[in-house]
């Protein structure tokens, strides 16, 4: 089998939301879907270990905002790399309340959608969702997968559903132990500048290794 057949799919980048008990939770997800049009229904693929995933499960409701290309690439860090478990969000994170559900304002559009089934796999949970309000939010393009990894130069968390274990650089690279985002700069080079900031998840310097 050749797993690269998989990197032809599609997919978009999503901040996919819900209320852990009034308190607003999310993550990124770039397995999305519309499935019917009438009545509208929208799928997700959340994995097991995404504190979202239960939070959805309790609450029944979801939102999806889509992001566009120019959406702050630190809303990636701070939604795919860090576990609403532990962390606020939403606490820096600029959002209003649209269909009774947190949505970003960094966004092209969202879908908020009501849980109407569920399938399990052996690590995520497809949540079949019945749309229940949904609105564009500005006319930027939308962000695809494709565009996250070839111009953003981001990498994808082992949890998310698209996941391939990257090929070893040829050349040494620092990459950020939080994030694995490459640092793009000139090559090759003994150190990154002291004021450098991860752009996808805003660590210091000191969160990269040389590989
Ligand atoms: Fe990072």
């Amino acid at each position: 089998m050749n797993t690269n057949a998989f990197r032809s799919l599609s997919y978009g980048v999503y901040v996919v939301s819900s209320w852990d008990h009034g308190r607003a939770v999310g993550c990124i997800a770039n397995s999305a879907m519309q499935i019917t049009s009438s009545p509208a229904t929208v799928a997700i693929s959340i994995n097991h270990d995404n504190y979202t995933n239960r939070c959805i499960a309790d609450c029944g409701r979801f939102a999806l905002a889509v992001l566009a290309e120019d959406s702050d690439p630190a809303l990636i860090g701070n939604f795919g790399f860090c576990s609403s478990q532990t962390v606020d969000k939403f606490a820096d994170t600029p959002y209003s309340i649209r269909g009774n559900l947190p949505v970003i304002h960094d966004a092209c559009a969202y879908v908020v959608c009501e849980v109407v089934d569920t399938m399990e796999t052996e690590t995520h949970t497809v949540f079949l969702g019945k749309v229940t309000d949904a609105d564009v939010l500005s006319s930027r393009d939308p962000m695809t997968y494709a565009y996250y990894h070839k111009v953003v130069k981001g990498k994808s968390p082992k949890n998310a559903p698209t996941y391939l274990p990257e090929e070893e650089p040829a050349q040494p690279k620092w990459v950020c132990t939080v994030c694995g985002y490459v640092y793009d700069g000139e090559t090759p080079f003994e150190e990154l500048p002291d004021d450098y900031v991860c752009p996808i998840c805003k660590q210091p310097k000191s969160a990269f290794v040389k590989k």
